[in-house]
C-alpha cells in the first residue's frame, strides 16, 4: 500500500513506525502471547505503559511534582465541563476568550455550571484572528484559552500575562513547539490530533488548584479522584494511551520539541509561502495569527473547485477539504505529517496555477 498524503484534521496522521508498532502490539504485546487489548489494565505491563506515558508528558513540559498528568475518557469535550466543575466555585466567575467553535462549546458548558464571562471574542470576523489587548479580571477563578483553533486556522503565538490561573485547550497543537508550559495551570488535549489515537484526553493540572469549589463532586468528574487513582480510577482507554506513549517516545527520540518546532515551521513556511504566492489561492486568516497546524485557504476562482479537487486527489492527497464553517481548503500539518507531503501539495498547487491562471 502506498500511503496517501494525509492532511486530515482529526483523527489525524500518526508516525508510520508508531502505527506499525501499535499494530504489532494488538497481535502480541511485549511477547506475552496476548494482545494489548485483552490484558488487565492493572497488569504490570500496562501499568508500565501508563507510568511511562505520564512521565514523558512531564518531561516534555519540564514539569515537576506540582503538576499531575491524567489520561481520561470523554474527549476534550468532556473537559469543557470538567474544568468549570472542578475550578469554578458558586460565588466565583470564569473568564473565557472566544476564538471559535471549540471555545464556544467550552463557554456553553461553563455557563451551565457558574458565572462565565466572555472577555474577548473574534466572532465578528468569523474567528479569523486572535483577539488582543483585552483585560483579564483579577478576581476571575481562571482564564480559559484555546491555543489553536483547528477549524479556522488561527493560533496563539504568544499568551497574555494573566493575574489568574490559566486553563488552555491545546487539543490541536499540543507538543508542536517549544513553550513555557509553566504559564499554564491546567492544560488539556484530545489525543487524536497530535499525540495519539482517539479515546484518551490528556489533562495536566496543578494540584494546588483543586478541591476549592465547595461542590459535592461526582467521582468520574473529579480530577482529585483520578489523581488518587493514578489515572486508573476506572478502566482507562488502554489502546489510545499506548499509542500516545509510542508517539511521545518517537517525539523524544527525534529531538523533542526543539526538533518538531523546526519541522513544523518548515512545513508551515512551505504551505503559506505557496498560498501567498499563487494567484489562484488566498489565505483566510490574519497573517500574524496563522496556525502552524491548520492552514486554511480559498480558491480565488471558485468555479475551478472540481478541477482542483480532481488534481489533488489524483496526486494521492487526502483530507484537505475545509470545514463547513469556513469552506475552501484546510491542510492540517500536525507533527507526524512529513515535509514531503506538504511539498506534494505545493507541487499540485503550482501545476494548477500553470494550467488555469
Ligand atoms: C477537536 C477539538 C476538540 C474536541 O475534541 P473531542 O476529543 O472530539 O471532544 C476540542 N478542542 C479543540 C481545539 C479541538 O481541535
Amino acid at each position: 500500500m502506498k500511503k496517501a498524503h494525509n492532511f486530515s484534521a482529526g483523527p489525524a496522521i500518526l508516525p508510520a513506525e508508531v502505527i506499525k508498532e501499535a499494530a504489532g502490539s494488538v497481535l502480541n504485546f511485549n511477547n506475552l502471547n496476548l494482545s494489548l487489548l485483552e490484558i488487565s489494565h492493572r497488569s504490570k505491563d500496562f501499568i508500565d505503559v501508563m507510568e511511562e506515558a505520564r512521565a514523558l508528558v512531564k518531561e516534555l513540559m519540564g514539569f515537576g511534582n506540582e503538576y499531575q498528568v491524567l489520561f481520561l475518557g470523554g474527549g476534550a469535550s468532556l473537559q469543557f465541563a470538567m474544568v468549570p466543575y472542578n475550578l469554578l466555585p458558586q460565588n466565583g466567575s470564569a473568564a473565557y476568550v472566544n476564538t471559535g467553535v471549540w471555545a464556544s462549546k467550552a463557554i456553553k458548558e461553563s455557563k451551565l455550571i457558574g458565572n462565565t464571562n466572555v472577555i474577548a471574542s473574534s466572532e465578528d470576523k468569523n474567528f479569523n484572528y486572535i483577539p488582543a489587548g483585552y483585560t483579564i479580571p483579577a478576581d476571575a477563578s481562571y482564564l480559559h484559552l484555546t491555543s489553536n483553533n483547528t477549524i479556522y486556522g488561527t493560533q496563539m503565538h504568544n499568551f497574555p500575562h494573566s493575574p489568574v490561573p490559566v486553563v488552555c485547550d491545546m487539543s490541536s497543537d499540543i507538543f508542536s513547539r517549544r513553550m513555557d508550559f509553566g504559564k499554564f495551570d491546567l492544560i488539556y488535549a484530545g489525543a487524536q490530533k497530535n499525540i495519539g489515537a482517539a479515546g484518551a484526553t490528556l489533562v495536566v493540572v496543578k494540584e494546588s488548584l483543586l478541591g476549592k469549589t465547595g461542590r459535592k463532586m461526582l467521582s468520574m468528574l473529579d480530577y482529585q479522584v483520578h489523581i488518587k487513582g493514578e489515572s486508573m480510577y476506572n478502566t482507562p482507554p488502554v489502546f489510545s494511551i499506548y499509542v500516545c506513549l509510542l508517539t511521545l517516545k518517537w517525539l523524544k527520540k527525534n529531538g523533542g520539541l526543539a526538533w518538531i518546532e523546526k519541522v513544523n515551521k518548515a512545513k508551515a513556511d512551505a504551505m503559506y509561502g505557496e498560498i501567498d504566492r499563487n494567484s489562484l489561492f488566498t489565505g483566510t486568516c490574519a497573517k500574524n495569527d496563522r496556525s502552524f497546524m491548520n492552514a486554511c485557504f480559498l480558491l480565488t476562482k471558485p468555479e475551478l473547485e472540481e478541477t482542483f479537487n480532481k488534481m489533488w486527489k489524483d496526486a494521492g492527497i487526502s483530507g484537505i477539504k475545509g470545514h463547513r464553517d469556513v469552506g475552501g481548503y484546510r491542510a492540517s500539518l500536525y507533527n507526524a505529517l512529513p515535509l514531503e507531503s506538504v511539498n506534494a501539495l505545493v507541487e499540485v498547487m503550482k501545476e494548477f496555477e500553470k494550467k488555469h491562471a
